[in-house]
């Protein structure tokens, strides 16, 4: 029997959510409040530059491969990935340091800066590669409905190896003392969750996808990837539909009978929230039906904002790689500042991106497409004096660090921040990646995929489990499809 699935959002847990389902025979739409698909990393067009919006690391490609294989299908069906090397370029205060994508000269980069630290590296690694294999294996795709999933997987002895209760602060600093060796390891979990000394050990798995198994890019941009997953759901029958705004639910006797969408009520059989959790449990879902309260959500820790600038640049760029960053200031205050004192930063850190270095076509020849990204605190008040006075800061950096104008070269500027993410996601206090991955956050003690309160209404996506980042976002949608699935009447499935 087919059931009628609605899913709320196209971001990658919707579009995953939404393909698997409809692979298992369902009838599935997808609603979408804004006119194209692939929330966070949307794109945009401005003449001849084409802009992702958001993600621009392509990490752990096994989870990319691994998903179009649950349709018979390979990641080169749908785009072309390349893999950068150097990874990236790291400018610290006394210049600019290149990530080799070959793991014997990273060693020996790490040996220069700091003696024996070569060796060390080796041995870190080899402890982030078990920890990602029994992660991947083993803890990523469990729904975390509660602790016994992962008693019944020996949690206690693999909590050792995970070093589940270690931080990852204190782990890097056992292998490594100089501060840009610590820069390097810290900055994947700083980025895209919380400060390293609030993070588990287990996150240098985050290191492992980095340096072994590399960093690559979608020829086209991050948006091949959104196009390709939103082909895939089309040709397993899911239908979308974009300007769809959910308003609310229908419930009667616990079960979700309808939702409303622009005022009208569109009957359904069970639905995947994939937009953020906050905004359905809080905004969607009826009184009465909430899975938390707004206390609840207040306490949690939220990973970081974002400052965003879309840069069109009518020259070439030298001094710049494809991925940037820019650690030539105090990394520990501009943590503290993020997560402590939840402020604007006197001396951000920021990350600068030019797919044009290595995609022709992204921007036009001999100019470049440049996208700047600052963590910033979530929550916090902003407006466009606070973006120009960043602007300035960022720019007097960067062309002091490549010894060339390029304010003067800009022909297209757009910023980003917590005031879009609200609008154009509604995100809570405005954050770009969801809930930190915190001790006390991870697993079963994140927002739960399946509502309490509500049985045919599972969640997905960046607020929930397994985490923030596009490849545990995608992971998100096929554990809540698969969990609902169980619920559902048996349909017929779909051949490939
Ligand atoms: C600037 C930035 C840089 C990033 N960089 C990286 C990176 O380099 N690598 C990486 O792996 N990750 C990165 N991330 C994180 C990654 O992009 C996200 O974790 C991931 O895209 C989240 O996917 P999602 O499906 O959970 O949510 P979303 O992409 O936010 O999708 C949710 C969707 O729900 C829709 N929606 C909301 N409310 C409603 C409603 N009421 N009705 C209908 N639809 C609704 C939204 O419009 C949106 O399309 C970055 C994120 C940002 C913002």
């Amino acid at each position: 029997m087919t059931s009628k699935i609605a899913v709320i959002g196209s971001g990658f847990a919707g579009l995953a959510a939404a393909t698997s389902l409809a692979d298992k025979g369902h009838q599935v739409t997808v609603f979408e409040k804004n006119s194209s698909p692939g929330g966070r990393a949307r794109h945009f067009t401005s003449g001849d530059f084409h802009f992702d919006m958001g993600p621009s690391w392509y990490w752990m490609p096994d989870v990319f491969e691994d998903y179009f294989a649950r349709f018979g299908k390979k990641v080169s069906d749908y785009y072309t990935l390349k893999r950068l090397d150097p990874s990236y370029r790291v400018y610290f205060e006394d210049g600019p340091v290149d990530i080799p994508a070959d793991f014997d000269e990273l060693k020996a980069l790490f040996e220069s800066i700091e003696p024996g630290s070569g060796k060390q590296l080796e041995i870190f690694m080899d402890e982030a590669k078990t920890k990602y294999e029994i992660g991947m294996s083993k803890f990523v795709f469990k729904p975390s409905h509660t602790i016994m999933e992962f008693a019944e997987l020996n949690i206690a002895r693999d909590a050792m190896k995970l070093n589940l209760f270690k931080s990852f602060s204190a782990y890097a600093r056992k292998h490594f003392s100089h501060p840009k060796l610590l820069q390097l390891l810290e900055f994947p979990v700083l980025f895209l969750g919380a400060k390293p000394e609030k993070t588990p050990a287990l996150y240098s798995l985050m290191n492992y996808a980095d340096s072994k198994l590399g960093t690559w890019y979608p020829m086209g941009g991050m948006s091949e990837i959104v196009k390709g997953m939103v082909a895939l759901a089309e040709e397993k029958g899911v239908e979308f539909k974009y300007d769809a705004n959910v308003e609310t639910l229908v419930i009667r006797e616990r079960a979700i009978k309808a939702v409303v969408v622009n005022g009208y009520e569109i009957e359904c059989d069970a639905v995947v929230g994939a937009a953020d959790y906050h905004h359905i449990d809080q905004n969607i879902v009826p009184k009465g039906f909430r899975q938390y309260d707004e206390k609840y959500w207040d306490k949690r820790t939220m990973s970081p904002s974002s400052l965003l600038y879309y840069l069109a640049v009518d020259k070439k760029v030298s001094g710049l790689l494809h991925h940037n960053l820019f650690f030539d200031t105090d990394f520990g205050k501009h943590a503290e500042a993020i997560y402590d004192t939840l402020e604007w930063p006197d001396n951000p850190l920021f990350y600068v991106c030019t797919p044009s270095k290595t995609d022709p076509s992204v921007a036009p020849e001999g100019k470049e497409n440049v996208f700047i990204l600052m963590p910033v605190a979530p929550g916090i008040k902003e407006n466009d004096d606070t973006r120009d006075f960043y602007y300035e800061l960022i720019m007097d950096r960067l062309e002091a660090h490549l010894g060339m104008d390029i304010r003067k070269h800009v022909t297209f500027k757009r910023s980003y921040a917590h005031k879009e993410f609200q609008h154009d996601y509604n995100a809570f206090k405005g954050n770009a990646y969801g809930l930190a991955n915190t001790l006390d956050q991870t697993a079963f003690l994140k927002p739960k995929l399946k509502s309490k309160k509500i049985k045919n209404l599972y969640y997905a996506g960046q607020l929930t489990t397994p985490g923030p980042g596009v490849p545990p976002s995608l992971i998100s949608g096929q554990v809540a499809a698969d969990e609902l699935n169980k619920l559902l009447p048996k349909a017929v499935a779909m051949s490939v």
